[in-house]
């Protein structure tokens, strides 16, 4: 199955978790210390609190990375693996990119990275959903520029002339009969979820549209798929229909 495989930068965002435990360490340590060497009874139970939270937010992170590190390398984890760091992704995620800034690693990077971790944990996850249960979300720059068709209410006023990827999105649609629209933001995607009976949604947008996106939605399964932006952000921009091919298969069970 198609997947990111960018090694240097999931080293990176590894070492940058580890930075955030050794952090939370340090603070446990260096509340010991300052506990140990006080005779206060208030100051020590202050710094006693905070020496417990600093160990458990230090092992939880270690955990996480153990975890993360599986999942980086294609191996399976356990359902507590899973739920360990679904649930610490709303929560590590954002300090990451503010260390990851420190560190020089891209924002976009890192945002690609967590959707990519995502959407292993998804795909270990198994799920079988039948298609018309599945939500195919489209950004509106997928569409070219100069096509004057309004595709937003209704995918199908396509007029399937091949000058952008929606055209090949159509015959997935058709093919495969799952739900399919386009959004003209997170406002739009999220009414539009709201709205549809969906048991998994295949996302397309950029790198920080998807991330919020995966953040919000709760309950669904959200798979990320980061668009191509050959002329820059929020023009013409392209997918690979067989990259949404492969996740529908994948969850309708007719995986090659
Ligand atoms: S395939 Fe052609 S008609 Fe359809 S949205 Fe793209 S440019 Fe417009």
């Amino acid at each position: 199955m198609w997947m990111n495989h960018d090694k240097q930068n999931h080293i990176l965002l590894i070492v940058i978790i580890f930075v955030l435990m050794f952090l939370f360490a340090g603070t446990a340590v260096i509340s010991f210390y300052l506990a140990y060497t006080s005779n206060l009874v208030l100051y020590k139970m202050v710094l006693n609190i905070i020496l417990i939270a600093a160990s458990f937010m230090s092992f939880y992170i270690f955990m996480n990375s153990i975890f993360i590190i599986k999942l980086l390398r294609g191996q399976t984890i356990s359902v507590l693996g899973r739920k360990v760091v679904k649930s610490s992704l709303g929560f590590i995620y954002p300090k990451i990119v503010h260390l990851g800034a420190i560190f020089g690693l891209n924002k976009d990077k890192i945002q690609e990275i967590f959707s990519e971790i995502n959407n292993r944990i998804i795909l270990s996850q198994r799920l079988k959903v039948r298609p018309e249960e599945i939500l195919v979300l489209l950004p509106h720059c997928l569409q070219r520029s100069a096509c004057k068709h309004k595709i937003t209410n209704d995918i199908s006023n396509c007029k399937r002339c091949a000058a952008c990827d929606i055209d090949d999105l159509i015959e997935l649609k058709e093919k495969y009969d799952v739900k399919m629209f386009v959004a003209t933001g997170g406002t739009v995607a999220r009414k539009i979820i709201k709205e549809q009976t969906t048991r998994a949604i295949i996302a397309v947008a950029c790198e920080r549209d998807l991330i919020s996106g995966i953040l919000d939605v709760r309950g669904i399964p959200v798979i990320g798929i980061v668009n191509d932006r050959p002329e820059g952000p929020c023009m013409n921009t392209r997918v690979k229909a067989r990259q949404i091919e492969e996740i529908i298969q994948h969850f309708i069970g007719e995986e090659e």
